[in-house]
């Protein structure tokens, strides 16, 4: 899997055409350890979900963060764990 790959499966899962299994779960955590752009894009919407959850202001201007963030919230806890 490419950074673009993954990114464009990313923004596919959010618009709800696509879905992912544990397969593609699997593959994205494969390329995410050895990418660090990758982990500091996801990195990044995790912080803000945490911070939504945590019910701390910020600024999400952007409509694909906000659709992103409540989209991968539930799924990130059911594919990879609340933990970390
Ligand atoms: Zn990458």
């Amino acid at each position: 899997m490419t950074c673009e790959e993954l990114l464009k499966a990313l923004n596919e899962y959010v618009d709800g055409t696509l879905d992912l299994t544990q397969a593609d779960c699997e593959r994205f955590a494969a390329h995410l350890s050895g990418c660090n752009p990758c982990q500091i894009v996801v990195d990044n919407i995790r912080g803000t979900i945490q911070l939504f959850r945590a019910g701390v202001p910020f600024p999400l201007p952007a409509e694909f963060q906000s659709r992103l963030q409540g989209a991968l919230r539930e799924r990130w806890r059911e594919k990879f764990g609340a933990s970390a």
